[in-house]
């Protein structure tokens, strides 16, 4: 049975390679997703470096699964989960490992609907920056 997918979480962009490697500015737009699994454990083609491990394929593949999860659940549902949690747990959430050093996490607010994030999935799945993208918020 083919799942719903309400599109609660949004992949905008999904896919694409980049050496991990600090000193090294090798990136790959170009790899498909489901193409990931043919660069697991694949040199790097500039500075040699593993582009793309075991684990780092582990978890952008759990990530996949937990976003369609996510997009099963009926909006309403999800907005009556979001209404139940109290103004000071979006503090908490802040400071979430998972959250705590995205660039623009201090600029989430109680009157935040929609959030953009660019997410890491090297090492752990990790959001690298945050982006306020409600509504009333375009409009200004
Ligand atoms: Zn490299």
């Amino acid at each position: 049975m083919q799942k719903e997918n309400y599109q609660n979480i949004e992949v905008l962009r999904e896919g694409g390679l980049k050496c991990d490697n600090s000193k090294c500015d090798y990136i790959n737009e170009k790899v498909d997703f489901n193409n990931y699994e043919n660069w697991v454990d694949k040199p790097c083609p500039k500075c040699g470096e593993n582009l793309l491990t075991e684990e780092d394929f582990l978890r952008a593949t759990a990530l996949r699964e937990t976003i369609k999860i996510i997009n099963s659940i009926p909006p309403e549902e999800l907005e009556s989960f979001s209404k139940k949690l109290p103004a000071e747990s979006l503090e908490d959430f802040k400071q979430l490992g998972f959250f705590k050093d995205a660039e623009g996490i201090d600029d989430i607010n109680e009157n935040t609907e929609s959030i953009k994030i660019a997410l890491s999935t090297h090492n752990e799945v990790k959001a690298v920056k945050v982006e306020d993208c409600s509504d009333d918020k375009q409009e200004e």
